[in-house]
């Protein structure tokens, strides 16, 4: 790595954990963050090499009209879990790349890089530490039912089911946020975030 590239942290967590609204609080700190898992939604619908990658495994009605057929790909992808396999790895190498790309012209001491699955997936051994907000089950259900009335908890619990426990991540974090009501979250951010700065300066 460049010397005066920032430093590549990671920031994880399950759903409804809240890893969203920390890495919102680490941006008003000034420090960028990547999305990945918008990234790559963007990326599929507009990056024309990945697009073609999709359309060759999943066949043409991936796109229609050159649009991302998300329907198509909830039925016939995201069902089934060799196709997810197959469809992350065709989407993670160009997501990678484009963080890649994205972090080495951040001026900042270090960058965020904010995912839902990054031990899942052994992203963290391209990471230079990661940050897993920690939340208790309860909790996350109850987040998740207030933001998206659309989900039941049998969804949810779905979800949660298919990722690493949340002990589990906090054993292989460099750091823990714990998101729980009664616990400030502001100066678990700022102890990380002096850390960090002087880790990456
Ligand atoms: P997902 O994996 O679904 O993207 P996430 O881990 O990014 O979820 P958020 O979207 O940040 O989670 O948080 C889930 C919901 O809980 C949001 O509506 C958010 O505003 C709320 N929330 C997060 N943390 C807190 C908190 N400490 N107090 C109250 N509400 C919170």
């Amino acid at each position: 790595m460049a010397t005066n590239s920032p430093l590549l942290i990671g920031i994880t967590g399950g759903i409804g954990s809240g890893k969203s609204t920390v890495a919102k609080v680490f941006e008003i700190l000034g420090i960028p963050v990547y999305y990945a898992d918008d990234r790559a939604k963007w990326l599929m619908s507009n990056n024309p090499e990945l697009k073609s990658e999709i359309s060759k495994a999943f066949g043409s009605q991936s796109y229609l009209n050159g649009i991302l057929n998300r329907s198509y790909l909830a039925e016939t992808v995201f069902s089934d879990p060799e196709k997810v396999i197959k469809i992350n790895s065709i989407v993670h190498p160009v997501v990678a790349l484009d963080f890649k790309e994205w972090a080495a012209v951040q001026k900042s001491p270090y960058v965020l890089k904010e995912a839902a699955l990054i031990f899942e997936t052994e992203g963290h051994k391209h990471l230079d530490a990661v940050i897993n907000v920690s939340s208790p089950l309860r909790i996350r259900i109850s987040r998740i039912l207030m933001r998206d009335p659309h989900r039941s908890e049998e969804q949810i619990n779905h979800i949660i089911n298919q990722q690493m426990p949340d002990e589990a991540k906090n054993e292989l974090a460099d750091f823990v946020i714990k998101n729980v009501d009664n616990k400030l979250l502001i100066p678990q951010i700022l102890k990380i975030h002096e850390q960090l700065k002087a880790r990456g300066n």
